[in-house]
């Protein structure tokens, strides 16, 4: 966990592992974590925190990318069954560029569901996961999936008693995402290289139609975070598991805005 910063719950920023030690005379968490992120579709999480992905997967750490569906109306006048078989192999092969592997809740493209039989269900398959971190779509997002696929990860986090620590991303800030707090940066200046590539494997979504836009966004965050491109995160602060985010970051941490 060389350059491993984290982020302690009074808010005093960032901190070295080495110092945390020393506050607690013990590492403070396990290794590897076990760490799931949330997309409601194939390209989602790499777009949002591709570059986290790779740096907590190069770090050792297990990754698994959950896919709410296999984006089946992804292709306007498509058939959804080859389109979701499409997509579904470049998810795949978009997570193996990552490091890390991808698993499927099977819910449908634009008629996704969060009733009590679906909460269940997901709560199921993150549970399996048995996750210490799980980041999910912001609430506050102009696609009907993006927020079902916040409102299930918050409604599995509550049964699974705060189990893990909930962060949200961002994903075409003030298209879909809006109204984002961020609260953590991590710098991705070093595996913007894999997180493009992992965005470009999904090519039928034709990525020069968006990548450009989430590289902006990774270079206006970087400007807060004072790094040369960044991503942002809300940690829920009340997250029961975790007293402190294994957050990679620069050497000397980024700077968390609060
Ligand atoms: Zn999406």
């Amino acid at each position: 966990m060389a350059g491993a910063a984290l982020r302690l719950p009074d808010q005093r920023g960032y901190v070295s592992d080495r110092d945390l030690e020393q506050l607690h005379g013990a590492k403070a968490w396990r290794h590897p974590l076990n760490i799931a992120v949330v997309g409601a579709h194939p390209d989602d999480p790499e777009t949002g925190c591709g570059g986290t992905i790779a740096k907590l997967a190069s770090d050792g750490h297990n990754v698994t990318i959950v896919y709410l569906t296999r984006g089946e109306a992804g292709i306007k006048g498509g058939d959804p069954c080859t389109t979701a078989r499409l997509r579904t192999a470049e998810a795949i092969r978009g997570a193996e560029i990552l490091g890390c592997r991808a698993v499927f809740a099977n819910q449908i493209d634009g008629n996704t569901r969060v009733d009590g039989e679906h909460v269940e269900c997901f709560t199921r398959l993150l549970h399996s996961l048995k996750p210490d971190l799980v980041f999910s779509h912001w609430p506050h997002d102009s696609h009907c999936d993006h927020r079902n696929a916040a409102e299930l990860t918050r409604r599995a986090w509550e049964a699974l008693g705060h189990s893990f620590t909930l962060a949200y991303y961002e994903v075409m800030a003030g298209i879909q995402t809006y109204d984002f707090e961020p609260n953590v940066y991590v710098d991705v200046s070093g595996t913007e290289g894999r997180k493009r590539a992992a965005i470009y494997a999904h090519a039928c979504q034709r990525p020069d139609r968006f990548y450009p836009f989430h590289v902006d966004m990774e270079k206006e965050r970087g400007e807060e975070a004072g790094v040369a491109r960044a991503e942002a995160f809300h940690v829920v602060r009340q997250s029961g598991l975790a007293q402190v985010i294994p957050f990679p970051a620069r050497e000397g941490g980024c700077q968390a805005s609060t």
